[in-house]
């Protein structure tokens, strides 16, 4: 049995929902204690309980300590299963995070799944579906599997109601290298809304164009259904001949649209300025698919707490490990031993 602290490192959902991946994988069971430790409000949440209750159902796993605000779990893994699966998280919890835990488990299987996730598409902390589609998935399917998802319906914090469908076709992880992102191609700025003054979306625009520089061009408006709303977000994306980076505002009560552009603004403006192929939520969701081919390096900004401590749950339950070297040109290179 896999003991781990909850609260060490970063102490957030991560290392819970790492945990539960490679408990299924590797078949080894594990006990956590102080879950979410470092988090204001600790312990289970809902969209922790749909995770790990996902995790459960994929996997035959038993499960002891499974409820709201619970901050002790034990989980004992069965095999995996693949085949068609809807979870709901009931509240505006993250889609991309219950896929987080249940993706590599379900690449590993031995046959091709189904996800229905519901919930929260666009949260702050966790990965919008665009950041999900289009940086993360493209690269896992360099790697061999097969993933492709769709948004059906876009879910915004508080009122959630978001949909997303994934389909999953496994095949062994491959190991690959991720060293040079090449020349940029195309930057674009897409703000999403509903329910909101138009002017919210106008004054996030403008703040963005403001710090990068792009042209009026680049950036697009999207409407939402009001059945959506109310919400906000501005995705900065810039393609590069090998990789992607998408860099999120997410509208929140209370912050202006022009700090939350300003502010996605600037960090594209750090992560345009380095030489790295990954960003820095890139990097620590790179962690697992790497390390479980058994190989592979890609660049990245600084490493951040996440990944440090994704490393070290990967390496107690794989024994495999991460360094993380500064190359000259002030880049790291990540590589799996
Ligand atoms: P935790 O804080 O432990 O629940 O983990 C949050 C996860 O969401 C990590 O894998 C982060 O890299 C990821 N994440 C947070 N914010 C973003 C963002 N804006 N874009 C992409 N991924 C994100």
């Amino acid at each position: 049995m896999i003991e781990i602290n909850g609260a060490e490192g970063e102490g957030g959902g991560q290392v819970l929902r790492t945990a539960c991946a490679l408990s299924l994988i590797t078949g080894e069971p594990f006990h956590i204690t102080q879950i979410r430790g470092k988090r204001a409000k600790p312990g289970l949440l809902r969209q922790h309980l749909t995770a790990v209750e996902a995790a459960r159902t994929i996997g035959a796993a038993q499960c002891e300590g499974l409820a709201m605000r619970s901050s002790e779990l034990t989980f004992r893994p069965g095999p995996i299963s693949a085949g068609d699966y809807h979870f709901s998280i009931g509240t505006a919890g993250s889609t991309g995070l219950v896929l987080q835990t249940v993706l590599m488990p379900l690449l590993l299987a031995d046959g091709p799944s189904r996800l229905v996730l519901e919930g929260g598409t666009h949260n702050l902390s966790a990965p919008p579906f665009e950041f999900i589609d289009r940086c993360f998935l493209p690269i896992v399917n360099r790697m061999g599997p097969r993933v492709e998802a769709r948004l059906v319906r876009h879910g915004f914090y508080p009122g959630g109601g978001g949909r997303i469908e994934v389909d999953i076709t496994p095949a062994p992880l491959s190991p690959i290298d991720c060293l040079d992102r090449g020349v940029l191609t195309a930057v674009s700025g897409t703000a999403l809304w509903t329910g909101l003054p138009p002017d919210v979306v106008e004054r996030e625009i403008l703040a963005a164009r403001e710090v990068l520089g792009w042209p009026e061009e680049a950036f697009v408006e999207r409407r939402l259904s009001d059945a959506e709303g109310p919400g906000t977000a501005l995705l900065l994306e810039a393609t590069f001949e090998q990789g992607r980076e998408i860099v999120t505002g997410f509208g929140q009560i209370g912050v202006p649209a022009q700090l939350l552009a300003k502010t996605a603004a600037e960090r594209m403006g750090r992560f345009l300025g380095s030489r790295a192929f990954a960003g820095p939520h890139l990097q620590d969701q790179l962690l697992l698919p790497f390390a479980l081919a058994g190989g592979g390096s890609f660049t990245t900004v600084k490493p951040s707490q996440h990944t440090r401590t994704a490393a070290m749950i990967i390496s107690l339950f794989t024994g495999r490990r991460w360094s993380f070297e500064q190359e000259s040109n002030g880049a790291t290179l990540a590589r799996v031993h």
